[in-house]
């Protein structure tokens, strides 16, 4: 039996805890609850006992495990591998590595969540046999993760692939990063929802009035007004796609990927979001960076980040992710 990798998605309520093989497949996994407020050793030892769990229900011995990765919410070391400051979870100055490359004596690596995702969809979802790629998460906000020459991409402070934070309006709406006019004002599903409730407000018609108005109103149900050709619902699509593909068109003369992979809860929206998105890129970018540049929808789901965690100290041939 060839080596196995283990990867923790950890998030605010819940962590995902996966073995994956060899070649990124997922063999078992589990998802528990975070419980936050016990404390981050506690929790992070809690975690490392299921882990072990986990590799024995599925009939693996500990020395076939050959590492650990989690993908963490927030602001971290990644060399050394500690919490600075997460996300909705109140653990700061953890030494994340420290404690669960003692508790498990395997190598243990960290990165934040939408750079595992990015990577687990490198490693085994639509990315596989890719080198250059950009996974974009349009989700609540705008999230990303870029993948060069089969290397992750984390610059000086971790921050290359926030792409959501690419300011497309100078004068736009407020983000929650303090900046105005990001991306992810328009584009998530945040956003989206504020131009159908701001154009409500203006007068528009549209068969969504009520639910923007009474606060319900779900990406998902914007997608489905436009479909019954809904003007305000192919309005805001518009104006959503636009603004993505504006950052895609930028960010493909940077790094001029192969593949823009799509994941994030708006992306099920299927081909009422593909295909305006890829209209709009077609009209704005290069035309030689149109060339085999594909869009395409993320594969993993919600699995991704989890696998890509345990590829973080996988080593294969054609892609190095910076093992520590
Ligand atoms: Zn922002």
């Amino acid at each position: 039996m060839g080596k196995c990798y283990l990867g923790i998605d950890l998030g605010g309520t819940s962590a995902k805890l996966g073995v994956v093989d060899e070649s990124g497949a997922l063999l078992h996994q589990r998802e528990e609850p975070t419980l936050s407020d016990e404390g981050a050793e506690d929790g992070l030892l809690r975690m490392a006992s299921s882990l072990r769990r986990l590799t024995r229900e599925v009939g693996i011995p500990w020395d076939a495990v050959a590492g650990l990765g989690l993908g963490l919410p927030g602001f971290l070391d990644i060399p050394r591998g500690r919490i600075i400051r997460l996300t909705n979870i109140p653990w700061e100055d953890v030494p994340v590595k420290e404690y669960l490359e003692q508790e498990l004596q395997i190598p243990v690596a960290i990165d934040n969540d939408a750079n595992a995702a990015a990577l687990g969809e490198a490693w085994s979802g639509a990315g596989a046999g890719r080198s250059d790629l950009i996974l974009v998460t349009l989700g609540t906000g705008v999230g990303g993760g870029l993948v060069t020459g089969g290397r992750l991409v984390r610059g000086v402070n971790g921050m290359a692939g926030e792409i959501g934070h690419i300011r497309v309006e100078e004068r736009g709406a407020l983000c929650g990063c303090g900046q105005r006019g990001c991306v992810e004002t328009i584009s998530s599903a945040t956003g989206m929802t504020r131009l159908v409730r701001e154009a409500v407000l203006s007068g528009g018609e549209t068969i969504l009035a009520k639910k923007a108005q009474s606060g319900s109103l779900e990406a998902r149900g914007i997608f489905e007004a436009a479909e019954l050709g809904d003007p305000i619902a192919l309005k805001v699509i518009d104006a959503a796609t636009d603004a993505l593909a504006r950052v895609m068109a930028v960010l493909s003369v940077v790094t001029n990927p192969e593949v823009f992979i799509i994941g994030g809860g708006i992306s099920k929206a299927g081909e009422g979001l593909f295909a305006p998105l890829r209209q709009a890129y077609a009209k704005h970018a290069l035309p030689q960076a149109l060339e085999n540049v594909q869009i395409v929808p993320a594969q993993l789901g919600n699995d991704a980040g989890m696998i890509g965690a345990a590829g973080l100290t996988a080593k294969r041939e054609k892609m190095s992710y910076n093992i520590i």
